[in-house]
């Protein structure tokens, strides 16, 4: 099967290139990106916000993925709207910085990042799979690796953020969970055919 990723993250295409790698699952770019307003309330519609409007520009098969990270002490802050945090800064460190600025002093550091995907193969088969990934907010910037609040995010039972821990979050991670469970499910329709 083939799939084209609706997405412009160049962060999340590098991983799900890794994660569909050697799978039955064929994943392509689209010939260009679209704009996709992200106007739901819930990562599911958002996921489908996107992958509808990529299957409608080019009448393919098409994965989406919603994410984001909650962070427990500052709750509906980021989460849905991740990617619009602080839009007064420019950067990701920024970024990055000012959660751990929001965050100081707070004995609560839980949180967790959320892949919500949407494969939209037509108007009539829509499936959605959702990923988890328990954790907490560092002290402290840390790591190259990976890409968004990674620097700031330590994995349940890790010691280091996943940006310095980048083959441990490409085998545990939100996309990666919810990946999986694709594949399970796009393998048993494919057997039960
Ligand atoms: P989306 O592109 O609207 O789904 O926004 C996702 C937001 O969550 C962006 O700000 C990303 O930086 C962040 N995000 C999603 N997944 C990850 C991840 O795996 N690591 C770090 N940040 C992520």
């Amino acid at each position: 099967m083939k799939l084209i990723l609706a997405s412009s993250n160049p962060g999340k295409l590098k991983e799900f290139q890794l994660l569909f790698k050697d799978s039955e699952i064929e994943l392509e770019l689209p010939p260009y990106q679209i704009e996709v307003e992200e106007t739901g309330e819930t990562y599911l519609e958002n996921a489908l916000l996107k992958a509808k409007a990529y299957f409608q520009e080019f009448k393919q098969p098409t994965i989406s993925d919603d994410s984001g990270l909650n962070v427990e002490a500052l709750p509906g802050l980021l989460a849905v709207k991740s990617a619009r945090f602080a839009p007064e800064l420019k950067t990701q460190e920024e970024k990055n910085q000012k959660l751990l600025d929001l965050l100081e002093n707070q004995a609560d550091r839980s949180a967790y990042f959320v892949s919500q995907l949407c494969c939209y193969l037509n108007d009539d088969e829509i499936f959605f799979f959702e990923g988890i990934l328990k954790g907490n907010i560092a002290e402290q910037v840390s790591g190259n690796g990976g890409f968004g609040y990674d620097p700031v995010f330590i994995g349940e039972g890790r010691d280091m953020t996943l940006a310095e821990d980048t083959d441990w979050k490409n085998q545990n991670s939100h996309r990666y969970r919810a990946v999986q469970k694709a594949m399970v499910f796009f393998n048993n329709s494919a057997s039960s055919q």
